[in-house]
């Protein structure tokens, strides 16, 4: 990763003469594996990608690991900030594989486009869906639900379209969880029920489904929250979530079947709320 520090230049790209082969570089053009090789970071192997800025010993070190490093990771010397445009030229010159390609993703782009690209790559991963547990896991769509089912075993599976989500004790105090995975039409959604305090003090319920499947494939789904008590009834029609997006702002938004303390008491029986949950394919 050593590169000779005095041919580093802190002019403008912009203002470079129009490129030339550096000289460093071998007469045929090498395959773009073996050019790339050279941005790999020593620290997180991912690729350095412009601005590249070097140590004065020539050392480079990706942009993310920088913010985090008190010296260069390679000579232990001071990071400084010496801009390596010979380096950047030539990064500019190779297509990077997407970050996602162990995930499948088979694009290559310039650096300039792999950032935004990999904001919206379907290959990303996805996150644990489970609310109120600060769960790292990240993994593929179809490790989600293995994954809930092997580390946070406590959840309730029930399978059809129609079933009843039954909350138990929903008259403790603080925020609260309760959670459920409800399996038809060959895909697995999970009902989510959240009682939380708002900014002024007054606790509130918050029910809602999320697909664990794509956005796209959410968009194939409605679904229903039913509160049935004596005389009286609340309902909740919409478009499922996609755990890609969460259910955090929809909740926050109150897009959900909201409804406080006192309409749960309504509908309560010995301090458990029965939600009847019904899934339809549009
Ligand atoms: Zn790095
Ligand atoms: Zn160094
Ligand atoms: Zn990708
Ligand atoms: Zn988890």
């Amino acid at each position: 990763m050593s590169h000779q520090p005095d041919r580093a230049q802190p002019d403008d790209p912009s203002q470079s003469p129009p490129s030339q082969r550096e000289p460093a570089l071998p007469d045929t053009t090498p395959p773009s594996n073996d050019l790339r090789s050279l941005f790999e970071c020593p620290v997180c192997f991912e690729y350095i990608l412009p601005p590249i800025l070097q140590c004065q010993h020539g050392h480079l070190v990706c942009n993310s690991c920088r913010q985090n490093l008190a010296s260069c990771p390679t000579c232990r010397g001071p990071l400084g900030s010496i801009r390596n445009v010979a380096m950047e030229k030539v990064a500019n010159s190779v297509m990077f594989p997407c970050k996602y390609a162990s995930s499948g993703c088979g694009l290559t782009l310039p650096p300039a486009q792999k950032a935004d690209h990999e904001e919206s790559c379907d290959f990303r991963p996805y996150c644990c869906p489970c609310p109120g547990i600060l769960c790292q896991w990240e993994g593929t769509l179809d490790a989600v639900l293995p994954h809930l089912m092997d580390q946070h075993d406590s959840i309730t599976v029930l399978q059809g379209e129609t079933t009843i989500f039954l909350a138990m004790n929903i008259n403790v105090h603080g925020t609260f969880y309760w959670v459920m995975m409800q399996s038809c039409f060959g895909l697995h959604f999970m009902v989510v029920l959240q009682k939380q305090e708002n900014h002024l003090g007054q606790e509130r319920f918050c029910a809602i489904l999320q697909l664990l499947g794509t956005a796209q494939q959410a968009e194939n789904f409605t679904y229903r929250l039913e509160l049935k008590g004596h005389r009286r009834q609340l309902t909740w029609e919409a478009t499922p979530r996609s755990i890609r997006e969460g259910i955090e702002t929809a909740m926050m938004n109150s897009d959900c079947l909201a409804f406080d303390t006192d309409t749960a008491q309504l509908f309560a029986k010995n301090g458990d709320l029965s939600i009847t949950v019904t899934i339809a394919q549009c």
